[in-house]
């Protein structure tokens, strides 16, 4: 299980902490070491935070650990911390943007499922019984059959219409890149 390898490679091979079925893709077109501190930096988290970070992962799991999953772990961190949803939602989308950079299509799925979610949720505690979808303007074909289309909250919540399961629209390295989102009906 122990697997030897260089530093700075990026950690093209490591195995993902939390997607255990997904690595990332081989050719990456982006650097990742860049993008995580992009990511980091819109929440006023530096190169320092990401290196603490590390060092921390790499302790306690007693192996190297890359950059983007610490830039990740940091942000799941944040998230629990806060209690301010419409920061925990931006932290949320940049973690999308993040793993769709990645190739992690799996993953990036999963956190639009939390992102629509509490999005529904927060509209039910607001007092709204019902939600409209809407599309993006160049969304795929399979998104915009979903464009209008009303649901009750409590039946979305079951559902889970969106992030569309079958959405063909291909961004950085994923092929299914779903922008459809709720808005609550007055
Ligand atoms: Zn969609
Ligand atoms: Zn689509």
């Amino acid at each position: 299980m122990v697997k030897v390898i260089k530093p700075k490679a990026g950690g093209k091979k490591d195995p993902v902490r939390n997607a255990k079925k997904e690595s990332p893709k081989e050719d990456v077109p982006f650097d990742l070491r860049e993008e995580s501190l992009n990511m980091l930096s819109k929440f006023l988290l530096g190169p320092t935070d990401l290196a603490m970070k590390v060092r921390q992962m790499e302790h306690a799991q007693e192996k190297e650990v890359p950059e983007w999953m610490a830039a990740l772990e940091l942000m799941r961190d944040h998230i629990i911390k806060t209690e301010d949803t419409e920061l925990k939602l931006r932290m949320y989308q940049a973690m999308v943007e993040m793993l769709a950079k990645l190739g992690h299509q799996e993953d990036m799925h999963a956190i639009q499922e939390i992102i629509a979610r509490v999005n529904l949720k927060t509209f039910k505690e607001m007092g709204f019984e019902r939600v409209e979808v809407e599309c993006a303007e160049d969304c795929c074909p399979n998104c915009r059959q979903m464009n209008g289309k009303r649901f009750l909250i409590d039946d979305a919540m079951t559902t889970m219409p969106i992030p569309c399961p079958d959405c063909t629209t291909e961004k950085y390295a994923v092929h299914s890149y779903c922008r459809c989102r709720y808005f609550a009906v007055f």
